[in-house]
């Protein structure tokens, strides 16, 4: 904090104009990748090495469509206290527009520029309108603290584990009473996925918001661009540092420029473009995102983010028969290709593509590919020749690969066959004379029997156990059910899936069984859950996976020391729901205490202390959280 406590000062001596602002920190998002890096070493080469792959990538010659529009789902947390912190459902929707304002440069609003580098990004928002396990939801979470405020980097695995969605899903945004007078910090691609998104200061959130002069919704206009990879215009360093983008002008520092004057510094030898949303400007003076910030925040998108892309509606009119219409993701590569032989009285044609995820509708446990369409036409009576594309990645499960894939039709009700002929080199299926929409779905029929019929996987959660109960209809030569479980970690970048349990099953049956699995003293976190269908010759599928959050205020917990072994020091975590009286204390194997490591009143959170056993002999000795009613011990191993 002393870094930024002395930025401000300088800042303020060089530029005393203005009122307001020095009660607030514009962004905290430097110092908080520099904690992430600190914490995880290997992040810094990690980051590095995704530099130069969108470097490549923005060099290459691979044609690239700016007239996509990318839509980003977003998850909005309010995590509040006092009313005020409990933002409202119009106000979270006024953000949202504003960001589709400022990122589409939209005539008529604030977001409107005329410079000659201001860019239409093409990148818009939308609030989520199913949860990650596929149903309808509002896209907003609300939660109650008992916290006054949240650090940016002591509360910032705390404060995100109240409430998550999966971040290869949805882009995830906090609102929160920040500490320190911080409006706003970000993660930039490469980071954990249990904190990846943007934490926002609850009174800068929305349209005309309390925290004048931040007050229009730029400061997450500002936090967003930096999560699509953006760094400050002056790149965190003097006049030498760049921010990686052409069309910038180069300057020197942070620079607060007042509404009052949205007064244009001149540095390093340029006008300050201080409209840059990646300034610290007043929010009344910002309305610019450059073609250069365009180009990097699409490559980013399609380079780091591209599971996120939910689906990319594209609407065209359709006039001519016999010429092709090309649907096309955001590489410009085409995703769907429609020709008509007679256009009835069809005038327009609207495709989606869902990229990465099995159709919702599909009966549990069918095999399809990762991808699906949804085509919507107006008109009827005509006749078309359809080319539906996927990636090698989204065919996983088959026997056969993408050899003998087909397309199946769903019709709001049931899926039916429609065939094709696929293209296994090219990666498409032709479909012809098809003379109904709806949505599209490729399968192997021939990629039978399936050994399991799944007719649901459902799960409850109490406190910090999980209970997953599934249902088959039928079974075939089947050995059971591995419960594979992928832990969030706040502090990995690289969370892994691994094996729960398993469960026998009954083999071959045709009656409905129930089945069930308990997994108990969880973390508090967010945990996917699927199940690995195994057959008795080894094959084995998946069940659709399911996205449970372990919330942490009602839940104590003693995190296993780390390392463990250890020697001479290790670290131990825990985590406190109600402020009390915290007691942690070391025994020896004989029940002797060695060490009385914490006894303090403490506020609810997650904490961890460093034990160092430098004055202790190898062997087992035993850690013991107390606070209230709560009293764990846990065991730890000293190894010299
Ligand atoms: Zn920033």
């Amino acid at each position: 904090m002393k870094k930024l406590l002395l930025l401000m000062i300088v800042t303020s001596l060089l530029f005393p104009i203005f009122s307001q602002n020095e009660i607030y920190q514009r962004c905290a998002t430097d110092e908080y990748m520099q904690y992430l890096i600190d914490q995880q070493p290997r992040l810094k080469s990690y980051l590095e090495t995704m530099e130069n792959t969108l470097n490549a990538y923005l060099q290459s010659k691979e044609p690239r469509s700016e007239e996509t529009v990318i839509v980003i789902p977003v998850v909005v947390h309010v995590i509040w206290r006092t009313t005020g912190e409990n933002i409202s459902e119009n106000m979270v929707r006024s953000q949202i527009r504003v960001l589709n304002e400022d990122f589409r440069k939209m005539a008529g609003t604030p977001g409107w520029n005329n410079n000659a580098v201001g860019a239409d990004t093409r990148i818009e928002f939308r609030l989520a309108e199913v949860d990650p396990n596929g149903q309808p939801h509002t896209g907003i979470n609300r939660v109650q603290t008992t916290r006054t405020s949240f650090h940016y980097i002591n509360d910032n695995a705390y404060l995100k584990s109240l409430s998550y969605w999966p971040s290869d899903k949805y882009l995830n945004l906090w609102t929160c009473n920040l500490s320190n007078g911080i409006l706003g910090y970000a993660q930039f691609p490469g980071g954990p996925a249990a904190t990846d998104g943007v934490v926002i200061l609850y009174s800068a959130f929305g349209y005309n918001s309390p925290a004048n002069p931040y007050n229009l919704g730029r400061t997450t206009t500002h936090e967003i661009g930096h999560w699509i990879n953006l760094r400050h215009t002056w790149g965190d360093g003097g006049c030498e540092v760049d921010d990686l983008i052409d069309d910038t002008p180069l300057c020197s520092q942070d620079y607060y420029s007042s509404y009052s004057s949205c007064f244009h510094p001149v540095q390093c030898s340029f006008t300050r473009q201080i409209e840059n949303y990646m300034d610290y400007s007043d929010d009344g003076c910002m309305n610019i995102y450059t073609v250069g910030q365009r180009e990097r925040m699409r490559a980013a998108m399609n380079v780091f983010r591209y599971n996120l892309l939910w689906s990319q509606k594209e609407k065209k009119y359709i006039n001519i028969a016999g010429a092709d219409f090309n649907y096309t993701d955001v590489f410009s590569v085409n995703y769907a290709t429609v020709n008509f032989a007679s256009l009835g009285t069809l005038d327009s044609l609207e495709v989606e593509v869902f990229p990465n995820q099995l159709p919702t509708t599909l009966p549990l446990g069918t095999k399809a590919v990762k991808r699906y369409f949804k085509f919507t036409g107006n008109g009827t009576g005509f006749n078309a020749t359809v080319k539906l594309y996927y990636k090698d990645a989204e065919v996983i499960g088959f026997n056969n690969g993408d050899a003998n894939l087909k397309v199946y039709r769903f019709n709001g009700t049931d899926w039916i066959y429609v065939g094709g002929t696929v293209n296994a080199a090219g990666n498409y299926v032709t479909i012809t004379g098809v003379n109904e929409f709806g949505i599209f779905a490729f399968s192997d029929p021939g990629d039978d029997p399936i050994p399991v019929e799944l007719t649901s996987f459902t799960f409850s959660v109490k406190e910090n156990n999980v209970a997953l109960t599934w249902i088959t209809a039928t079974e075939t030569n089947n050995l059971g059910f591995e419960v594979e479980r992928k832990f969030e970690n706040p502090s990995d970048i690289f969370s892994k899936w691994e094996t729960a349990g398993f469960v026998k099953s009954s083999s071959n049956s045709s009656e409905t069984k129930v089945y069930g699995f308990s997994d108990n003293n969880l973390r508090p976190g967010s945990y996917s859950y699927r199940l690995k269908i195994i057959d008795l010759d080894g094959t084995a599928s998946y069940s659709n996976t399911i996205f449970i959050n372990i919330t942490a205020p009602s839940v104590y917990f003693l995190e296993q020391n780390y390392p463990n072994p250890f020697n001479p020091s290790t670290k131990i975590s825990y985590r406190i729901p109600i402020k009390g009286n915290v007691q942690l204390r070391i025994f020896d194997a004989l029940g002797k205490e060695v060490a009385l490591l914490l006894n303090e009143e403490q506020e609810p959170g997650e904490y961890s202390i460093m034990y160092s056993g430098e004055n202790l002999t190898s062997g087992v000795y035993f850690y013991t959280l107390k606070s209230g009613s709560f009293l764990q011990t846990n065991k730890m191993l000293l190894m010299k």
